[in-house]
């Protein structure tokens, strides 16, 4: 084996190969074990959801329970806050670009997707995980803190929940195996308030460490389903084709122009990854990976072009381009890691 091949098998990636141009990816022992590492998180995915359903069949709230969740993760409030912010991209757009641009309508594609296709698999998982980490790590789920107000558990809940979302994103940059499956987000050079959901269905599975803090706390309390929606809607806010930094508040919290940076061709300084952040831009601070916003908007977008993208293909193509990018991840060998 080369000292290539090992460097890539230690799965760590290199920020530098992350934008290197697209190649025809061979088939090496790397890209042999990448692929088994993305079927692998399928399998657990799949047999986490499986735990789930039969879980929701017997106590029989299947129905309920898919209906709850779609309301939190894709529910109206989502879309009204969406609608707002795609009238405030045409008012003030980072990017001047067409409303219905192929980026812009491959991305809406996206939150279809989410909305019907991802969010009930997705609560099967997660019942999934609570059923498991009860069963096999209950030693995880605190006992009950009766001095620790409800308010002040809800928001230790959320404060934890985007320090779990920090750290998995870090992880989805860090190792091969995961970028493959988070370089579809990053692929978008026409960014805009959609692009929050232009991810992989599997990307979700890494994000699944944000259930800790509330398993964790469960006995203590829970978080109301409003908290979990207005986090949603900050969540998505950052994607937005807008130049809003918040000014003094954009050092706490992420901006639209905060995350462009993350999301930038080229990053600035050192050139690795930078402004991991959902909500607060404070873990970037603390692991000195924060980039505040200056100058005009960075293009977005992948160096070469490795993920298949609609700027490149026809409009008639637009479906078979999307299969292809979902696809991309299960391929023995990609450009992502040739
Ligand atoms: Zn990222
Ligand atoms: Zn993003």
């Amino acid at each position: 084996m080369s000292p290539t091949d090992l460097a890539l098998t230690d799965a760590v990636v290199d920020e530098r190969w992350r934008h290197r141009p697209t190649t025809q990816g061979a088939r090496s022992p790397a890209g042999l074990v990448q692929w088994a590492g993305v079927t692998l998180v399928a399998g657990v995915t799949a047999g986490l959801g499986a735990v789930g359903l039969h879980a929701m069949l017997a106590a029989g709230d299947l129905g309920r329970s898919l209906s709850l969740a779609r309301g939190e993760m894709a529910g109206p409030a989502l879309f009204c806050v969406v609608a707002v912010i795609v009238v405030c991209e045409r008012l003030w757009p980072a990017e001047a670009r067409p409303l219905l641009a192929r980026g812009h309508l491959v991305d809406a594609g996206y939150l279809a997707l989410f909305a019907l296709a991802v969010v009930p698999p997705l609560t099967m998982v997660q019942t999934g995980v609570a059923i498991e980490v009860r069963r096999h790590a209950s030693f995880l789920v605190l006992s009950r803190f009766a001095f620790i107000p409800r308010l002040a558990v809800e928001g230790i809940v959320l404060v934890g929940v985007d320090a779990m979302n920090w750290l998995a994103h870090r992880a989805n940059h860090r190792f091969v195996t995961l970028w493959r499956l988070h370089a579809l987000h990053h692929s978008q050079e026409e960014m805009g308030v959609f692009t929050t959901f232009r991810t992989h269905p599997l990307v979700h599975s890494v994000y699944l460490v944000s259930l800790f803090p509330a398993l964790v706390l469960s006995a203590t309390g829970g978080v109301p389903a409003v908290a979990v929606i207005v986090y949603g809607c900050l969540v998505t806010l950052p994607h937005a084709n807008l130049r809003w930094t918040f000014g003094p508040l954009g050092k706490v919290f992420v901006s639209p122009a905060y995350h462009r940076i993350h999301h930038a061709r080229t990053y600035p300084g050192d050139g690795e990854a930078v402004n991991f952040g959902f909500v607060l831009a404070c873990w970037d601070r603390l692991a000195r990976r924060a980039v505040f916003p200056v100058g005009p908007a960075l293009p977005t977008g992948l160096d070469g072009r490795p993920v298949p993208i609609e700027q490149e293909s026809a409009p008639r193509q637009l479906a078979r381009t999307v299969f292809d990018q979902l696809a991309q991840p299960f391929r023995r060998a990609t450009a992502l890691e040739a």
